[in-house]
């Protein structure tokens, strides 16, 4: 009797593990493409993931778990195309392979921290964030340790696009722009500090100059 429950229990887990994926297809089905190749399917606890970034509008793409050696790996990655503010879709460049808890981390960013405060503080929603990229299998400038950037658990962040074609980037603006760009710079640095557990920016030192690297760790470091 034991048994047949737990099939039972087995069973109704799994078809509901089944139903998150395409309710997060059919959301973004009209403008996402948001697909699986015929032979990957994600497991089971990424699933989740998926559907919160699908909840979330992002255009993204699954991509499957890869091992390259030497501590690099892009393992429960997705490619992001875009993301959704309040009113608008928001443009990515130059981004590679991100974890998919960073790419919902940074979604919730570029909504609620990014668009709201150029909104607030220049005037015009945001159309546009650009990076210098997430993957890549480093080391940390100067140590021996792997970057986060090695596991797809790090982005670069280096300039914003409004919709009435202001273009702010880090290495322009954090210490020679306008009043009003030099506080929604720190603004967005502030709220990026809330949001994901190391945030490097400018004042950290020279190799932040020109971005913001924002990476999902479990410690609190916040230097922008
Ligand atoms: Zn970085």
């Amino acid at each position: 009797m034991a048994r047949i429950i737990s099939l039972v229990s087995l069973a109704a887990l799994v078809l509901s593990g089944c139903s998150a994926i395409p309710q997060a297809s059919q959301r973004t089905a009209q403008r996402a493409p948001l697909r699986y190749s015929a032979t990957y399917q994600p497991a089971v606890p990424i699933r989740a993931c998926l559907s919160d970034l699908g909840a979330r509008q992002a255009a993204f793409t699954p991509l499957p778990d890869q091992y390259y050696g030497a501590g690099c790996s892009t393992i429960n990655t997705v490619r992001l195309v875009s993301l959704r503010s309040d009113s608008n879709d928001l443009a990515l460049t130059n981004l590679g392979p991100v974890t998919c808890a960073l790419a919902d981390r940074f979604a919730g960013w570029a909504r609620f921290g990014v668009d709201r405060a150029a909104r607030q503080v220049l005037g015009s929603p945001l159309v546009k964030i650009e990076t210098l990229g997430s993957y890549n299998c480093r080391n940390v400038a100067g140590t021996d340790r792997r970057s986060g950037h090695a596991t797809g658990n790090a982005i670069d962040v280096s300039g914003f696009v409004l919709a009435d074609g202001q273009r702010i980037t880090v290495l322009g603006d954090w210490s020679a722009g306008s009043p009003e760009d030099r506080s929604f710079l720190r603004t967005i640095a502030a709220s990026a500090c809330k949001r994901f557990g190391t945030v490097l920016g400018p004042d950290y030192n020279s190799a932040h100059r020109n971005h913001f690297h924002l990476e999902l760790t479990g410690s609190s470091f916040c230097r922008t």
